[in-house]
């Protein structure tokens, strides 16, 4: 009966993922990943003949009360963090089992597991709070780096191994093995720390997925040692998706994910435009004239960013689409793979405003319609729309591909102020003669050019 439980938790999970794949059916994958994760837990209170109930009840009703809140709480704009807190629990977790299991595990294999659950696990705690840390800007996001870093980073996973080696050796038993077990927790717990200091701040989602994989695989290493074949099943699967997220987030953005992890070591400095150089003109607009602009064109592609969900503009985006199309203006929505601050960012945001999916056009199709599209309309983007990522070799951009607005009849950028995107580097686009810059929130400016499209 449990195995059947089991077999089912696990499909939950398969469909899951496979439900994430799209935003359709995002919701729906959601749901079922986690009734899947409550029958687990069911089966483990009415199978295992567990001790100290209520202890484990409170921290349950602990756990749930503290990420139920959470989870509500959060802003959109802040999920990064929040999954990477989650993550590091779960990589912590899987540490805490593994080294409680350590004396009353099996030689070998299981011992082995159990020593690389301990070092995973711990890396992805620590490295996860690191990056917690950056994203919630408690510390700088600049790649923090030291002469002779990575000397220092191999010399102490060097060390976490061979405290590994002597708690293998002394079969993880007895008072020497224990300390050794506690000593590779604390090395690799600045092992962790080590490894996400020198990536930057635009990074720091990549490796978010990549410490997930981590977890995924401490989880998995913890249920081979106590047995549990569903923690190898659901560990095996956040390791593959979380692999496979990373490669595909360092695709979009034309970097090989060890430029992303040790490119710090090597960078030159910020070749390219950096930003804060002389001040240079450009033109500014008033809602007005992007209302003449929009509300008598054919073709309109709008490019969100980041700034679209700092605004929280998506509602407001859409009501303007909807006056537009009613015109008769066809309109569209140009979504780059990494815009904003995880994968899928966008479209999250923009079917939160019901915008139908048709109109969510991705980058590779965008691009050749914009030659022939009238105005593209730059709401809070800036990096993936920055030509630097073509035309500047060394910028911190460059080989990520782009969507062209360049190519558009006319640009109009919703923006705040001059300041850069994430990646802090000038976009010449801004000074381009065919570029009109509409400064303001996004919100209140889309709020000001709904009002003049209106008086038409
Ligand atoms: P950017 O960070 O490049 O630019 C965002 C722009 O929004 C800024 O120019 C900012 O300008 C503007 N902005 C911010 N707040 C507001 C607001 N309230 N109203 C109007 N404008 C606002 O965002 P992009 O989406 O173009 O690029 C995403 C970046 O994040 C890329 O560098 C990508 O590599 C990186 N990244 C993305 C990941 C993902 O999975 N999506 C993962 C890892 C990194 P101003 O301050 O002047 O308003």
């Amino acid at each position: 009966m449990r195995d059947f439980a089991y077999l089912v938790s696990g499909v939950c999970f398969i469909l899951a993922l496979k439900g994430l794949s799209s935003p359709r059916t995002a919701r729906y994958g959601n749901l079922v990943g986690a009734a899947g994760a409550v029958l687990a837990v069911i089966v483990v209170f009415t199978t295992k003949g567990l001790d100290h109930i209520l202890p484990i009840l409170l921290a349950v009703a602990a756990g749930t009360a503290v990420g139920a809140v959470v989870a509500r709480r959060v802003q959109m704009t802040a999920i990064p963090q929040l999954v990477a807190i989650f993550n590091g629990v779960g990589g912590g977790a899987a540490a805490l089992v593994a080294l409680l299991e350590l004396a009353s595990t099996d030689d070998g294999l299981p011992l082995a597991a159990a020593i690389f659950s301990l070092i995973v696990g711990s890396v992805s705690f620590s490295g996860s709070g690191v990056t917690f840390a950056k994203l919630q800007e408690l510390m700088t996001g600049r790649p923090v780096i030291f002469p002779g870093g990575p000397f220092v980073f191999g010399g102490t996973l060097a060390i976490a191994i061979g405290f590994g080696i002597v708690v293998f050796v002394g079969d993880g038993q007895g008072t020497a093995a224990s300390a050794a077990a506690v000593a590779v927790v604390l090395v690799s717990l600045v092992v962790g720390v080590l490894f996400v200091l020198p990536v930057g701040g635009a990074d720091v989602p990549i490796v978010i997925s990549l410490l997930n994989a981590f977890t995924g695989l401490a989880v998995a290493a913890s249920g081979y040692v106590l047995g549990n074949t569903l923690l190898i099943v659901a560990g095996t699967l956040v390791g593959a998706s979380g692999t496979l997220l990373t490669r595909m987030m360092a695709a979009a953005m034309g970097r090989p994910i060890t430029n992303i992890l040790f490119g710090a070591f090597t960078a030159r400095g910020p070749a390219g435009a950096a930003a804060g150089g002389e001040a240079r003109p450009v033109r500014s607009v008033g809602p007005e004239d992007v209302a003449i602009l929009l509300g008598y064109a054919r073709k309109v592609v709008v490019v969100p960013g980041y700034g679209l969900a700092v605004a929280q503009a998506q509602h407001t985006v859409r009501e303007l689409a909807d006056l537009l199309a009613a015109r008769g203006v066809v309109v569209s929505y140009g979504i780059h793979p990494v815009a904003g601050r995880m994968p899928g960012h966008m479209n999250v945001l923009l079917a939160e405003a019901s915008v139908p999916y048709d109109q969510l056009v991705e980058m590779d199709d965008i691009n050749p319609e914009l030659p022939y599209t009238d105005v593209a309309l730059v709401v809070g983007a800036n990096d993936v729309v920055n030509p630097a990522a073509k035309t500047s070799p060394g910028s911190p951009i460059y080989g990520m591909p782009i969507i062209e607005v360049g190519q558009a009849g006319a640009v109009v950028f919703l923006k705040r102020s001059m300041r850069p995107g994430f990646a802090g580097i000038e976009n010449e686009l801004m000074y381009d003669p065919k570029t009109m810059l509409l400064f303001g929130d996004a919100k209140e400016s889309l709020a000001k050019v709904v009002a003049a499209v209106k008086a038409l």
